[in-house]
Formats: C-alpha cells, sequence, structure tokens
C-alpha cells in the first residue's frame, strides 16, 4: 500500500468502522478524489453512499449529494452525524426548512463545518440556493439514484434534466453518478444528460449466485400451486408480489384459510396497519408478506427464502429487484414467478391509457420480461445480460440455480409453453 492508500484505510476506519472497502469502493473514492468524473454501478446494498461520504468528510468544502427522496436524505444525513460531534457535519437543504435553519445551514457551509450537503433535484433549481452555492468551495457533487435521469429507468424525475445546466454554473466539479440500475440503456442516457461520457464507470457484478430463478405457467390451479409451494417450506419467510391490492387482499385471505400465517401489505391500507404488518413479518410473528410492489424498499430482513411473483412484473428491472430480497444473508432465495400472456396483455391495455412515448418504453421493458419468461436458456444468463453482463452458463457462480438449466426443455416442450 502506498501512503494514499493507507490514509484512505485509515479514514475508513475512523468515520465508519470499517477494516476493509467492499467490492469497487476503493477504486471508486480513488477516482474522485483524483478529480475524475466517476460513474458507478452496483446493486442494492453494495455500498454505494460510503463511495462519496468518505471522500467528502476527508476533502476541503462541501460535497453536494442530489438525492430523490426526502426520507432518503434524512436517514443518510442522521447516519453520517452520529460519526462526529459536530451536527453541522451534514444538512439537508430543502423547502421544509425555516429560515432560521437556513441562515444556519448557510452559517455552517460558510466556516467549512458542512461536509456534505443533501439537496432534491427541485431544491437546485431554486435561484436563492444556485446563488449561495456559487460562493461556497464545493468539493464535488455526487447523483445518486441518477437513472432517475433515465425514461428508461423505473424511477424517471423530470428535474433530474436540469442538474448538468446548475452544476455547470457553479464551477467545473468532478461529478459522481451512481445507481443501482445496470441496462446499457439507461447507463448511456446518465453518462449523456450529465456530459460525462469521460467518467471513468466502475461497475460492480450483478450476479446473485444463490438465488434460483423458476417461471411456471400461470394456470387457473395458481392458488393451489401457491399453497403447496408455501407448504413444502414450512416456517421460512417469504414475499408474494401482486400487481393490485385487490389480489394481494384475496390470496392473503386464501392462505390465511389454508392455514398460513399471512398478512396483506398495500398503500390502500393505514400508515398503523401497514407498520403493524410489516412488523410482524421482521419479527417472524408471520412467514408471508402479500405485497404490491410499495412493500419493500428499505427492508432488510436477511432470510426471505423465496419471493413469488403472483402476477408477472413489468420490467425485468423491478424483477430483479423484487427477487433481490430473498437470500440477503447468502442462504438459499427461491425466486417463483407465475406467466401467462393475458397478463401481458392486462397490462398492454393498462398502459395504453397512458402518453406515447411512456407507452412506448413501458412495452419494449413488458416485452423484455415476456422473453425472460418464454426463453428456455439460463434465466441467470438471460437477466445478466440484460444487465450488459456475459455469464457463463456452465462455469459461471449460480450456473445450475434455475429451472431451464436443470431441467432443459426439449424444442418441442418450449413451442408448447409459447403457444399456451
Ligand atoms: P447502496 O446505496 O449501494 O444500496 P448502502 O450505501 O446503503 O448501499 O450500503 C449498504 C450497506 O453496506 C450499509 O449497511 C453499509 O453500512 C454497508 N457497508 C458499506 N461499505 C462497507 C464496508 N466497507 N464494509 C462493511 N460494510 C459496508
Ligand atoms: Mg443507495
Amino acid at each position: 500500500m502506498n501512503s494514499n492508500e493507507i490514509e484512505i484505510h485509515k479514514e475508513l476506519k475512523k468515520y465508519f468502522g470499517f477494516s476493509q472497502f467492499k467490492g469497487l469502493q476503493e477504486q471508486v473514492i480513488k477516482s474522485l478524489l483524483n478529480k475524475q468524473n466517476t460513474f458507478v454501478i452496483m446493486p442494492t446494498g453494495g455500498g454505494k453512499s460510503l463511495c462519496y461520504q468518505l471522500p467528502a468528510l476527508i476533502q476541503e468544502g462541501t460535497a453536494i449529494v442530489v438525492s430523490p427522496l426526502i426520507a432518503l436524505m434524512k436517514n443518510q444525513v442522521d447516519a453520517i452525524r452520529s460519526l462526529s460531534s459536530e451536527n453541522g457535519i451534514a444538512h439537508v437543504l430543502n423547502s421544509s426548512l425555516t429560515k432560521t435553519e437556513i441562515a444556519q445551514v448557510k452559517k455552517d457551509i460558510t466556516s467549512g463545518l458542512t461536509k456534505l450537503l443533501y439537496v432534491a433535484p427541485e431544491s437546485l433549481t431554486k435561484e436563492e440556493y444556485v446563488n449561495f452555492l456559487k460562493t461556497v468551495p464545493i468539493s464535488f457533487v455526487a447523483i445518486d439514484e441518477a437513472h432517475c435521469i433515465s425514461e428508461w429507468g423505473h424511477d424517471f424525475r423530470p428535474e433530474y434534466r436540469n442538474l448538468k445546466h446548475i452544476i455547470k454554473q457553479l464551477g467545473d466539479l468532478s461529478i459522481i453518478g451512481l445507481t443501482a440500475t445496470a441496462t446499457p440503456k439507461v447507463q448511456e442516457d446518465i453518462l449523456k444528460n450529465l456530459d460525462m461520457c469521460d467518467a471513468t464507470t466502475f461497475k460492480a457484478s450483478f450476479n446473485r449466485p444463490n438465488l434460483y430463478y423458476e417461471v411456471r405457467t400461470k394456470t387457473k390451479n395458481i392458488e393451489s400451486d401457491i399453497i403447496r409451494f408455501i407448504k413444502q417450506h414450512k416456517g421460512k419467510s417469504g414475499i408474494i408480489y401482486c400487481l393490485s391490492r385487490k389480489k394481494v387482499e384475496a390470496i392473503a385471505e386464501v392462505l390465511q384459510v389454508n392455514g398460513i400465517s399471512a398478512v396483506p401489505y398495500h398503500a390502500g391500507l393505514d400508515a398503523k396497519t401497514r407498520a403493524k404488518h410489516q412488523d410482524m413479518f421482521l419479527m417472524e410473528d408471520v412467514d408471508v408478506v402479500v405485497a404490491t410492489i410499495a412493500f419493500g424498499m428499505g427492508i432488510d430482513k436477511p432470510d426471505v427464502r423465496f419471493v413469488i411473483h403472483h402476477d408477472i412484473p413489468k420490467s425485468l428491472e423491478s424483477y430483479y429487484q423484487e427477487t433481490g430480497r430473498a437470500g440477503r444473508d447468502g442462504g438459499e432465495g427461491h425466486c417463483l414467478a407465475y406467466y401467462s400472456y393475458k397478463d401481458v396483455e392486462k397490462l398492454e391495455k393498462f398502459m395504453s391509457g397512458k402518453p406515447v412515448a411512456e407507452q412506448e418504453i413501458g412495452f419494449a421493458l413488458l416485452q423484455e420480461v415476456v422473453a425472460y419468461a418464454e426463453t428456455s436458456m439460463s434465466r441467470r444468463k438471460f437477466l445478466l445480460h440484460y444487465f450488459g453482463e456475459e455469464f457463463d452458463d456452465v462455469t459461471g457462480e449460480g450456473a445450475d440455480m434455475d429451472d431451464n438449466v436443470r431441467n432443459p426443455k426439449t424444442k418441442t416442450e418450449a413451442k408448447a409453453d409459447v403457444v399456451q
């Protein structure tokens, strides 16, 4: 290790208490410290935040961190403050602050105390803030959840499109963009829209070797099929995703009637019930949560043993995120999706009410899901290829962990499935 390396390891220990960097963190941090534009693609839980937090803490000036969710920013600010004796080390700048609070934030930045300033993209459009930020030393700009800049991402935020323009006004600053969305299209969009095609890109593997992928044809017996599956995994924790609230309620009820401890979770339930059901799942008072996609954001239950998709998801990205909640502890995670072309038509019909551009993207994303469901090749290879990653389906880690590899279909069977 050279002196620089010793230094950042020391700072890692000092601030975060970790003795080692995770994955590509060290290379990313060095790139940023070298004032290079840097692009980081790592799956959720990969440790992206530290890639900008550490460089911010050890450099002169304030780093601006753009993040789309206020709750997320608050969490991060609290976490950083707990590492220091100074509250002013990290701040959020947004419209909910009082005049006095804003004055305090400005004071802490001006005095050099604040190392991380979290802002929502819409706050950065405020002239007052931009004018202020022009007058203070900025170390770099971090753009978290950078996929929000792309219409091909799962969470497009038009305000992200203004970022480059605003950052340019602040000076010649290096940018670090971070995302867990790995499709080449989204990546290209991010680099283009942030005007950082010169960025050094760091991409971690998206392979989850301990997850088993399976697709079953959806028939009218789906409910008894699910019940049988859960009974084969007795006492294990699992999540069942459905597209509609109504379906969530119906499936939860069917499971309960059949002696499986299950609770529903969706945005139509009041906050108290939702929190209660989530806690019951985390505390293992129930085995199964039946949920719409509203469930799982920020949930970290390490021993989820299965994730079932009662209905196909809208994109392979959502599928990867949702199945990714299984097997966080490295133990088995069975990802079972039910597929029928009727569901695809339903989703298409649902999308036809949307603006044309959105519709086209929606259809294209859905076609990838269809191709995944209908493929007879290694599902892991298919998924990883979608994320721009090559996977060797013979020697790769987890190569035999899917239905197509374990029970290869004959050509006629594969065809028959498609026709069904
Ligand atoms: P991401 O934003 O990529 O989803 P986070 O930044 O939230 O991931 O980090 C996920 C978890 O990894 C956090 O609990 C964090 O404390 C932990 N973590 C990050 N870096 C390290 C490290 N070098 N060693 C151990 N744990 C780490
Ligand atoms: Mg993150």
